[in-house]
């Protein structure tokens, strides 16, 4: 793992299910498709705090475009790992999306419940197009039909901490994607 330090974190993980050095090479992937696609662009991020701002900040730094940045806060699963089927905005984005091509930066697609409700929500702004840029997916868990324009990793129905994503608001800054320790969370 790079002489990465090993941090007390670890040893609450059971299993890592993507490496640090597989996001880095799959982000810079996914960052090259956007650099392409929006060509000619300056596309907006809009990332979903807090889960995506480390991949978004991963991700953004790969993008060869004059993009820009903002962010929002949508609440959906409290401390708990069952998503509560509610999205409620806590934080609005501070720009206008009229006009702009807007790409959501979100950590994970899981029943699809947030995204659906926010795409849903950002559509009613007029943006100029509206595209969804994910770090994961869990396509056996979706219960709202939604597919994301860029896709990091389709993992299995597991709950994953790591990269940004934190259980009970820990483990974010681990740089790679695992599983917990059942013990952790009994
Ligand atoms: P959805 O509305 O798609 O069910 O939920 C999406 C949100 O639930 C994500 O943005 C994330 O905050 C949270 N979530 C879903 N699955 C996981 C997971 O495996 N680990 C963590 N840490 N959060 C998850």
């Amino acid at each position: 793992m790079k002489g990465r330090t090993v941090m007390k974190l670890d040893q609450d993980i059971q299993e890592i299910l993507i490496s640090q050095e597989d996001l880095e090479q799959r982000i810079e992937e996914m960052a090259a498709e956007i650099t392409r696609d929006y060509a000619g662009k300056a596309p907006l991020l809009v990332g979903i705090l807090r889960g995506s701002y480390i991949f978004m900040a991963d991700l953004v730094r790969h993008i060869d475009l004059p993009v820009s940045m903002d962010f929002m806060v949508v609440s959906s699963y409290g401390a708990g790992t069952v998503s509560s089927g509610l999205v409620n905005i806590k934080k609005d984005l501070e720009e206008d999306i009229e006009g702009k091509d807007v790409i959501i930066v979100e950590d994970i697609l899981d029943t699809g419940n947030t995204l659906v409700k926010l795409t849903a929500e950002l559509l009613k702004r007029r943006p100029a197009s509206l595209k969804l840029c994910v770090m994961l997916d869990k396509p056996d868990r979706r219960t709202t039909p939604i597919k994301a324009d860029y896709t990091g990793f389709s993992i299995p129905d597991a709950y994953v901490v790591g990269c940004g994503l934190d259980y009970d608001q820990g483990y974010r800054q681990l740089p790679y994607v695992g599983v917990l320790k059942p013990e952790v969370y009994e």
